[in-house]
């Protein structure tokens, strides 16, 4: 791990830099949060879409079989 101040190598268990004092700050925890987030949001997009996509289109074919169905009638 390396300080995220002055970049100094800070070795596993320390929890300070040893260079300038800084606290350790962990940044691979909060990546993988990131990732994981990312990953589970662009399925849902892409599920609410096609949500979206199959409402338009029962619409437009209960529509379609209106019209049909009132131009046989008249
Ligand atoms: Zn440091």
């Amino acid at each position: 791990m390396y300080c995220v101040n002055c970049g100094a190598f800070i070795k596993e268990g320390h929890s300070y830099c040893t260079n300038c004092g800084r606290k350790r700050v962990d940044i691979k925890p909060v990546e993988k949060e990131i990732v994981i987030e990312k990953i589970i949001e662009k399925p849902y997009e892409k599920k609410a879409s096609d949500k979206v996509i199959y409402i338009l289109v029962s619409i437009t074919i209960i529509l379609s079989i209106f019209i049909i169905l009132i131009s046989n009638t008249i």
